[in-house]
């Protein structure tokens, strides 16, 4: 397959991930952070998935990472084009979900409420989930063997050492009211974990 056809995938995809953020990001900068764990750890993970997200359109526009390009196959572009279409529903309805209590970073905002309902009501990370989806598929659809898993390594990453923090602030700041929000959710897989 032509590899414009992925060229196009990459950059529709990454125009929509922005259009659905750029509102939430607008509202979120005009509230009060309460309480922030922005720490040294977060911002070298924060600076990680800005590059990932940007290495795919770095690799659309310049033939820079052409040493590592391969063919592209229809059944791997169809399966990705599926799982960034699930990642980005996924991504808009836990933006939908979270509202104002969203934020970049770990922090507790002004009238923070613990949101347990919408696609929130069996997973504790549906946001985070969403984006493994969209990394996985652009790993499929773009064939370089270095831009196409770029997203997906970092946000992996990310989660693994995001995960525990995030909780752990949630907990501190809703008590057990979190604590029965835990035991009746998964995390990151439906039914699974
Ligand atoms: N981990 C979640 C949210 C990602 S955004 C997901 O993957 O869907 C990260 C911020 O959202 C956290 O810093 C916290 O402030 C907030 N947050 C996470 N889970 C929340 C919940 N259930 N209710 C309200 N705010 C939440």
């Amino acid at each position: 397959m032509n590899p414009w056809f992925a060229k196009a995938v990459v950059l529709a995809a990454s125009i929509v991930m922005v259009a659905i953020r750029a509102p939430h990001g607008e509202r979120s900068r005009r509230i009060k952070v309460v309480k922030s764990r922005r720490g040294a750890l977060e911002i070298v993970l924060l600076t990680l998935a800005g590059l990932g997200f940007l290495v795919p359109l770095v690799w659309a526009a310049k033939p820079v990472m052409a040493f590592a390009d391969y063919a592209l196959r229809p059944i791997p572009f169809v399966v990705g084009v599926s799982l960034i279409a699930l990642g980005l529903w996924l991504f808009h309805r836990s933006h939908a979900d979270l509202g104002a209590n969203w934020s970049i970073t770990l922090e507790v905002r002004d009238k923070h409420q613990l949101v347990t309902r919408g696609v929130y009501r069996h997973l504790r990370h549906p946001m985070y989930l969403a984006l493994i989806l969209y990394s996985s598929g652009q790993a499929l659809v773009l064939p370089n063997w270095v831009a196409g898993p770029s997203y997906l390594v970092v946000f992996v990453l990310l989660v693994a050492l995001r995960l525990g923090p995030e909780e752990r602030m949630m907990r501190d700041e809703f008590g057990q009211e979190y604590d029965a929000y835990v035991a009746g959710t998964k995390r990151l897989v439906p039914g699974v974990w």
